[in-house]
């Protein structure tokens, strides 16, 4: 079927069929398209809470639909393809463990150990860190989960992205390390696990420096997983959100150029806007959820033989939730 059919199709399945299509910005515009709500992966979450149909269809990277079934277990979430964020892929529980026991020998007790993962890491991180006291949060609301994280008087162990947990010390004149980078971790106020995002690392100081040279007066912004220097280049720094925010906000003759993925982007605005790497990079995983995918998601409903579904371990579930919940909280 060719992708006009496949639409007609997906359009004539979601009339007949009580569910909801969701999409992550990161999504290709055909699928994008399709989707009843849009949004980066708290505010689909937060959607997905209110949503009345019994069935989601979630379009994004794995993560983002269990944590969806984590707050709404009562709700059958499928997702077309059940691709994984690269940096959540980076830590699992035995990486978080033995994370803990370096920090253990290198003089840190647990008890004073406060962990907050970002919701890119898998429902068993988020349980790990519930159970040790700590929360999740996301690339909007990071400085305000770490500032009363550090309230607590306990050092943060921020998992899995060393970016953002490196970028949000650095903007509150914070000392931050990242375990077994040969620093002492008792010296620092926030250690990182050693995960990175491989879409957001591919942007470059040299990148900021091309656009700035070519274009005199553009404002250049990134998302908080670029790596350091780069956001310490750059006009501003913000999470998806606040990209967009910031973008509806400029002057339609400034010209700007964006460090996040090139979905996204090339969707924000069509003058003026460039992205911040001539390699224009694509999240692999979010790309690999096609029309086709989401026609035969439907259709599985419809035929009573569902496919690609998530479930969640009732014990992880129950602590991953409590560290979602505490976010929320905050
Ligand atoms: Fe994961 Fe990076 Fe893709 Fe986001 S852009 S889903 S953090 S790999």
């Amino acid at each position: 079927m060719d992708n006009t059919k496949l639409k007609e199709e997906i359009l004539k399945l979601k009339e007949e069929l009580d569910v909801t299509i969701v999409a992550h910005y990161y999504q290709k515009d055909e699928v994008f398209e399709l989707a009843d709500f849009s949004g980066d992966s708290l505010q689909l979450a937060q959607m997905a809470m209110e949503d009345k149909n019994p069935f989601l269809i979630f379009c994004g990277v794995g993560f983002m639909g269990e944590s969806v079934k984590i707050l709404s277990p009562e709700k059958r979430v499928l997702m077309p393809k059940i691709a994984c964020c690269a940096m959540a892929k980076m830590i699992d529980g035995l990486h978080y463990d033995k994370n803990v026991k370096i920090l253990e020998e290198a003089g840190i007790k647990k008890e004073d150990i406060l962990p907050i993962t970002y919701i890119n890491s898998s429902a068993e991180v988020k349980a790990r860190v519930g159970e040790m006291g700590g929360m999740v949060c996301t690339s909007s609301n990071a400085k305000k989960i770490i500032t009363k994280g550090l309230n607590s008087g306990k050092k943060i162990l921020f998992v899995p992205d060393q970016c953002l947990g490196q970028n949000i010390a650095n903007q509150m004149g914070l000392k931050s390390c990242v375990v077994d980078d040969g620093t002492d971790p008792n010296e620092a106020d926030i250690i990182c696990y050693n995960g990175f995002c491989s879409v957001h690392q591919l942007f470059e100081v040299e990148d900021v420096e091309f656009y700035r040279n070519k274009y005199p007066g553009i404002k250049v912004i990134a998302h908080p997983e670029c790596k350091p220097e780069v956001c310490d280049a750059c006009d501003f720094v913000g999470s998806t959100s606040q990209i967009i925010n910031y973008i509806k906000e400029l002057d339609p003759e400034q010209k700007v150029a964006v460090g996040t993925e090139f979905n996204l982007v090339n969707r924000l605005r069509k003058r003026n806007t460039y992205v911040l790497s001539s390699t224009k990079p694509e999240c692999p995983t979010m790309n690999e959820t096609t029309l086709q995918d989401l026609h035969d998601t439907l259709l599985s409903i419809k035929e009573d033989r569902i496919i690609t579904e998530i479930q969640v371990d009732t014990e992880v579930r129950k602590w991953a939730k409590v560290a979602l919940e505490r976010m929320f909280e905050i």
